[in-house]
């Protein structure tokens, strides 16, 4: 089971990749941070990631994450949850065999961990002018 420990250096080692570093909550999903909490977005990451990752063989596996539009998307891509893929080449997970429960339970809790950094580094900010504006 892993620790605060292993979560907080796997959170480092991600900082590492100028890919992975790059993600960050727009004003859609600061949005949708604010509106639902971080206990229902945990919900919701636990859902997506039973729906998209969970099955031995996702479909789409590699493209089955969107780029944005919900909070939990977009840290997927920051912490290399996003496909079965990210999943083998950093986290040890291996690719081809259904998620097991603390499988899940451990994916869920690092995309909640750097959304808890997301929101400290200036999540909470108002939302600017024109967020709904195309
Ligand atoms: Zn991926």
């Amino acid at each position: 089971m892993a620790d605060q420990a292993d979560i907080e250096r796997i959170l480092r080692r991600l900082q590492g990749s100028a890919f992975r570093r790059k993600f960050s909550l727009g004003p859609v999903e600061q949005q949708l941070m604010r509106r639902h909490g971080a206990e229902v977005i945990d919900e919701h990451a636990r859902r997506f990631v039973l729906e998209r990752l969970a099955g031995a063989n996702p479909p789409n596996d590699g493209r089955q994450t969107p780029w944005r539009g919900h909070p939990v998307f977009v840290a997927q891509h920051a912490t290399a949850t996003c496909c079965r893929k990210c999943l083998s080449e950093w986290h040890r997970i291996a690719a081809g065999r259904a998620l097991d429960e603390q499988q899940v339970a451990y994916i869920v809790t690092v995309i909640g961990a750097w959304l808890d950094r997301q929101a400290m580094a200036g999540g909470d900010k108002p939302d600017p002018p024109g967020l709904f504006e195309d």
